[in-house]
Formats: structure tokens, sequence, C-alpha cells
């Protein structure tokens, strides 16, 4: 099968080229096991943090990509869930324990033995992969493969972040970046919460004007302060500077929601101007997200399909991979990346 591979980790500034087309065995799924015959995967900005190693893959080579769309080509002997032909889903979590407190609750997402698809066991940059049963997901059928692929990592942890945020309809929600998830958040939470009011702070202008056409009641940069203080603000920033920015932003008992894997050292030092009265005091909270559980995914999929939320999509090759990436690096075009594989 077709595949494009990592093989070390790097700066993409110095190798634009960090993935190699290869020619690889298709893989034979394990008893609870399916093969999936993969039609699209989404390029996700994770993608880079493993490339660069700041998430760096348990073992290379390795394949990437967690946003995984594709039809069921075969199941392993004692595989009872879905049927050959069936179309699936395979995201960010690739498998967890099953016994420990955190799986036991749900929360399988913090679990120890946590594997990531396309980091620690083989992802969708490929024409197969095999995953577990029971970590596939059906997909409903409003949406086109294209469509589907970057709902499985943006729309789930966005879905899992706004959930964490606890907030209440008619409370203020703001969003620092705007981005593939933070967009689908906007989306979300206008269905959820029709009461509450969303502040979204973007550098760019063009993804300010983009807030705005999707409902946003202000937009502004990073630096300037919204009109008023707000209950909680999501950060899917890769910087520090707007997260004390928006420490500033909350009202007293607010609760900051950091939904990032890792933090880039850039501008760490901002960190030194923080001021406990101003950013901290008065009960205010900081929470991170990590990783996604199952039921983030299936609960996600279901209100996308509901609302529904569609996202824009562009389309690349297989073997157009790192140009995608580097397109991504330098933070250009607006919707998410897909990798076209059929
Ligand atoms: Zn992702
Ligand atoms: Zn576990």
């Amino acid at each position: 099968m077709k595949a494009m591979v990592l093989k070390e980790i790097g700066s993409m500034e110095k190798n634009k080229t960090p993935l190699r087309p290869m020619d690889l065995p298709i893989p034979e799924p394990g008893d609870k096991e399916v093969l999936v015959r993969i039609s699209r995967c989404g390029v996700c900005h994770t993608e880079l943090d493993e490339i660069e190693g700041r998430t760096p893959p348990s073992r290379l080579p390795v394949i990437l990509g967690h946003q995984v769309v594709g039809r069921v080509e075969k199941e392993g002997a004692r595989a009872t869930h879905f049927k050959p032909g069936e179309r699936v889903g395979v995201g960010w979590i690739y498998s967890a324990c099953g016994t420990c407190k955190f799986c036991r609750e749900g929360d399988e997402n913090l679990c120890p033995e946590f594997r990531a698809t396309g980091r620690d066991v083989n992802g969708g940059y490929a024409q197969y992969m095999t995953v577990s049963e029971d970590f596939a997901y059906r997909i409903p059928p409003i949406f086109s493969d294209s469509e589907a692929a970057p709902l499985l990592c943006a729309g789930a942890v966005g879905y899992r972040s706004l959930r964490l945020t606890g907030l209440k309809d008619g409370q203020k929600l703001g969003l620092t970046g705007f981005g593939a998830s933070a967009h689908l958040v906007l989306k979300m939470a206008h269905h959820r919460f029709p009461n509450s009011r969303i502040f979204v702070f973007a550098r760019s202008e063009k993804e300010r004007a983009f807030a705005q056409d999707l409902g946003a009641a202000w937009a502004g940069d990073p630096s300037e302060n919204p009109p008023d203080k707000l209950d909680c603000i999501i950060d899917t920033t890769p910087a520090w500077k707007p997260i004390v920015e928006a420490l500033k932003n909350l009202q007293p008992g607010g609760r900051l929601v950091i939904n990032a894997i890792r933090k880039e050292e850039g501008d760490k030092e901002v960190l030194r101007q923080m001021d406990y009265p101003l950013h901290l005091w008065l009960e205010k909270e900081i929470r991170s997200v990590a990783n996604v559980a199952r039921r983030d995914v299936k609960e996600f999929l279901d209100l996308a399909a509901q609302i529904p939320i569609k996202p824009e999509v562009q389309e690349f090759a297989l073997e157009g991979a790192n140009q995608a990436l580097v397109e991504m690096k330098e933070r250009k075009v607006r919707g998410a990346k897909v990798l076209r594989i059929d």
C-alpha cells in the first residue's frame, strides 16, 4: 500500500518534506480489529508537533494521521461490530487499557496507557490501517467522507473543551485563536447555548471577519479589551501571551480552558508579567484539555449531524501531505485540510 512515512524528528523550517512516500505491506487485523480501506485523512496541527518533536512519536518510522474515514475491508476473527463495506471513522484515541480508574469512569483520555493514532501506532496517511473495533465510529450519513474527517479531531476536542468550560446558557464565552477547532466550537456553542454571546480574539483580520460572519458578538485583537468580562474562555493558540490576556478578561470565578496539546517555547517569558490580583485572584480557574474520550467523538458526531456542522475543506492528494503541512505551518488558507486517498 502507499503511505507517507515519518522517519525522523526535525524542524520543518529546515526540512519542508519530512514525510517520505513508501510502499508498505497491507496490515492484517488482529482478533478484535478491523482493517480499514482509507478514503480521507484530515491534516491536524498536532502533526506539526509530532514532526517537530513537541509530542514525539513513541516509535519511528510511523505513519501520521488521526482523522481517518474509510470503509471496513476485513474483520478480525472475533470482531463483530461492523460489516465489510461499512463506513467508519478513527480519531486521536487509538486505545486505552480499559481497566484503570480513568477508563472505568469514561475518562480514558487520561489513561496512563493511552495510545494515539498516528503517533504511537500507524495512522491514516496511507491506503489502509487497522484499529480495534471498539475504537472505530459509525459516521452519520449526512456527511461526505471529506466533511467527516476534520470533525474527528478538531470537532471532538472542541466539543470536549466546550464541555469542560461548564458554560451555562446566557453566560459569555470567549475564544482565543480562531482555527479549525474554534470555528466549530462557535457553531456548537450557538446551537447549545442560544442566549450566550461569543467573543473572539484573533490576530488575523481575516479570522476576525470570519468569526463575525459566523455570528460572534465581538471580534478583536488578543491585546484588545472586550466590552464585557467573560465567564469562560477557550484558548486554542500555540502561544503563552493569549493565556495571560485571557485571564485578565475573565469574570471573578471564571474559567480558562486551554485546548492545546503543547505550547511553543517562543514567548514563554510573558508569563513573568502575570500579576496575581489582575490575572488569578477572585477564584479564577485554569484547566487544560487532554486528548479525547470515545464519548466525545460519538456525542460530537451526533450533535454535528443535528446542527448541522459542515466544515469547509481543502483537499490534497496523499503525496501532497508535505505541502499541506507546510501550508498549515505558514497558517495559509482557512478551513480544514484533508488528504484524498482513494
Ligand atoms: Zn488532531
Ligand atoms: Zn486505562
